[in-house]
This record gives C-alpha cells, structure tokens and sequence, in this order.
C-alpha cells in the first residue's frame, strides 16, 4: 500500500554476488516491487550459468564476472540470444559497477575479503549501500567508515542481528551510544547445529554435518563460521564499526530458536527486540526501502507455535572462534584483518576436506600469534597484511594435511 501512496522515481540497484543465496533473495524482494526497483548490474564470481539465467530475467544493463574466461564465455551466450547487457571482467570492472552515477543502490553481498574494493568504492560515490558483507567491516572499518562518511554514503546492515539493533535503535543516530541512553546490544547466535556437542563430538565433525544449518539458509563460508561461532565473532567486530560501540558493550546470547534477531538494551532496563521469521528478505526489504516499509514475501511470526524463546551463554572453550574474535577486536589495528584471513583459508581447507572442523580456531590463534599487529592506514596496507595472513594460514594448513 505503502508504494501506492508514495510514488517515487525507480531506483537502480547493482547486486554484488548476485547468484548467492543474499543476491538471489534481494532480486526476489526487487521482483516483488518492480514499480519501485531495476536492476542496473549484476556480479558473481564464476557461476556462468547462474549468471545467464539472471541477465535473461532481470537483462541489466551490466553483468560483470570476476574471472575473465567466466565473462566470455557469458558474453558469447548472451549474444547468442540478442542480449543488450555489456559483460566485463575483473575488480575494476567490480567497482565500476559500485559507483557508477546511474546507480542509486548497491548490495554488497560478495562472499569474503573480495567484496572490500567494490563496497568502498560504493562508499566512496556516495551510494545507499546494503551491507551483507561483513568481512568488509571486519578487514578495513575504520577506512570504510571514514570513506562512508566522506562519501556521503547511506549505510544499512543487511546482517540479520546488526539490521535489528538499527532498527531497535533511536531513528536519529548521532552520537555514541551512551549519548543515545544505550547500555549495551545483544547480538542473538543460534549456535549452530553443534550448540551442544562436546569437544570429542566437535573434533570429529564432517564437512556435511556442518553445512547443515538449523535455522538459516546460507552460502557455505557463511555456514561453517556459524558453526564454529566465527560468524558472531565477525559480527561483534561489525557492530563495533557499525554502532561505534566498545567491546565491552557488545554481548552474545544464544538463542536457539533465531527468532529474535538482536536487541538493545537501554539504560532504564528496557530491553528493545526486533522478532521475525529467520529470514533475510525482511532486512533486505528493510535496506531498499529505508525508511519506509515493504512487503518481503516473508509470513507471519507465530508466536504460538514458537512457543517459548530460550537463552544461555556462548561457551568459549567450546566455541573459541568467538573469543579470537574478541581479543582480535581488542587488540585493534591489523589484527581483525588478520583473525578474517585466517578465518577464509582455515573455512577453505575444511571444505576441501583437508583440515578438521576443530583445526579452524587452533590455526587462526597460530597465525594470530605470530603477526605483527600495527594500525591500518590504507587499502594497500590492508591487501598486504592479508595476502601474509592468508600465506601464514596456508602454511599451516599444509602443514597439518
Ligand atoms: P554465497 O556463497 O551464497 O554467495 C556469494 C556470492 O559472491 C556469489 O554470487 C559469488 O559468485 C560471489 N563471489 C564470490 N567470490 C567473489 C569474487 N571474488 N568476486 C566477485 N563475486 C564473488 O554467500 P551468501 O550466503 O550470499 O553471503 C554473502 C555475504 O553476505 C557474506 O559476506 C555473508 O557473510 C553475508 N551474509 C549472508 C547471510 C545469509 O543469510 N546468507 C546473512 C548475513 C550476512
Ligand atoms: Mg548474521
């Protein structure tokens, strides 16, 4: 109803990884209000046949693939089809995409370090920028922030916990959070499928057991961080950089159920929530039309078959993604950029079945241990502190295969 009142011009979207599940499922919200939103670009990695299928439904007027031999290949068969969108190649082609003048919105929604430069560059041109990739906070938060504040930019958590606490947070945002009456924000975890494994258990988990999520459907870096607590780790760091709140503002409960999606608690007692389906067209929704509301697709919560709502404390020992996370945050500078890349080569080789799920956390502390710490100061900086990250880690991989 909302989009009868309130007749806007339409708005240009760019989806960086758009053939994953949140790029998938932000063209499913954008199909639902196609009076509202077009596609200007889309973006993925490798996935060709993904990719084709999206430029025939959504015909962009870009698609850019990460991998030239992927982008000719798509060029040929959009051709052959009579297609109009240009296909191009590359990170520069990622970034052009992002700040380009036609565009109005970018869902930076690419998987792992790789989203940094074209989230930036969105950053830097001033767009309204939907953040699904955190590892983008995670690797370079000062520099995003100062270049989302230089740039004029719109920035809105797409992560399911950090679009709860925007959302339960006051509508004007300036200041830091004491100043805004706030004592703390919860980050919800559901604990993954191995919330109550033990550590014999936990040491002998398959890749196929940890793909396998309870509550939310996600790409499979996304889902082995869950399952080892990384995932809330890198979203601690996120809401530090997105909510300018101290580590020790920010707490972890598990909440099996991930119905409610995160909260901030304020300094009279209150507790504010935002409760929903576990579903990520809600905070997808919630991003494009900012700040009004839109259909999602998303069903009504039940709360009667919901029933009740659990909660228990994160275990550390158990789970130690969690507390390198926090003495990553702790210890400032390089180190966060340092705990990401670990994190991506330790995820990499449990996929490819080369190391155990329990060597994730034993190989980041490692790499962790031995890297020089020092603050970041630019992109550059960044990309090299991560390539010797991600060397270290590899190293160790190799050397436990
Ligand atoms: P996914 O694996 O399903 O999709 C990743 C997308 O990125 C694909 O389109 C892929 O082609 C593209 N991609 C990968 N590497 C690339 C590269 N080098 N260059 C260009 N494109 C590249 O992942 P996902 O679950 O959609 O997650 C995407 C991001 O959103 C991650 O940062 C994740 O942490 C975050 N996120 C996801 C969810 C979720 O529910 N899936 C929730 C919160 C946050
Ligand atoms: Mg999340």
């Amino acid at each position: 109803m909302l989009d009868k009142l309130s007749p806007q011009k339409i708005q240009y979207v760019t989806i960086l990884g758009a053939t994953g599940t949140i790029g998938l499922q932000t063209l499913d919200v954008i199909s639902q209000h196609a009076e509202r939103f077009a596609i200007f670009a889309l973006a993925a990695n490798s996935n060709v046949k993904g990719m084709y299928a999206l430029c025939e439904k959504y015909q962009p007027s870009y698609a850019v693939m990460l991998q030239q031999s992927a982008a000719t290949l798509l060029a040929a068969q959009l051709k052959s089809i009579g297609s109009s969108t240009v296909v191009l190649h590359g990170d520069a082609a990622l970034c052009e995409i992002s700040a380009h003048e036609q565009v109005d919105i970018v869902m930076a929604a690419i998987v792992g370090a790789a989203g940094l430069h074209p989230a930036m560059a969105a950053a830097k041109a001033g767009k309204r920028i939907l953040l699904a990739n955190k590892e983008t906070l995670v690797m370079a938060g000062n520099l995003f922030m100062q270049a989302v504040a230089d740039g004029g930019a719109t920035l809105l958590p797409i992560d399911s916990e950090h679009n709860a606490i925007f959302q339960a947070l006051p509508q004007n945002k300036q200041g830091s959070l004491a100043s805004m009456g706030v004592k703390r924000v919860l980050l919800t975890a559901s604990g993954g499928p191995f919330r109550n494994a033990t550590i014999a258990e936990l040491k002998a988990v398959s890749c196929a057991q940890a793909l396998n999520h309870p509550n939310w459907v996600m790409g499979p870096k996304i889902t082995i961080d869950s399952a080892t607590l990384m995932n809330k780790g890198l979203e601690v760091i996120e809401a530090h950089w997105l909510f300018n709140a101290l580590p020790e503002q920010i707490d972890v409960v598990v909440h099996p159920q991930s119905v409610i999606h995160s909260m901030v608690e304020y300094i009279d007692g209150s507790i504010l929530a935002q409760l929903g389906n576990p579903d990520m067209r809600t905070p997808i929704a919630y991003g494009l039309a900012y700040p009004e509301r839109l259909t999602s697709g998303v069903g009504s919560l039940d709360l009667l078959t919901t029933a009740r709502l659990d909660f228990s404390a994160p275990d550390l020992v158990r789970f130690p993604c969690l507390r390198l996370a926090y003495h990553a945050l702790n210890a400032g500078g390089s180190a966060p950029a340092i705990l990401n890349a670990a994190n991506e080569i330790a995820v990499a080789a449990f996929l490819a079945k080369k190391i155990g799920f329990m060597d994730i956390p034993q190989l980041i502390e490692q790499v962790l241990s031995v890297a020089h710490i020092e603050p970041i100061e630019s992109i550059e900086q960044l990309v090299l502190i991560d390539g010797l990250a991600r060397q270290s880690a590899s190293v160790r991989v190799e050397a436990l295969c």
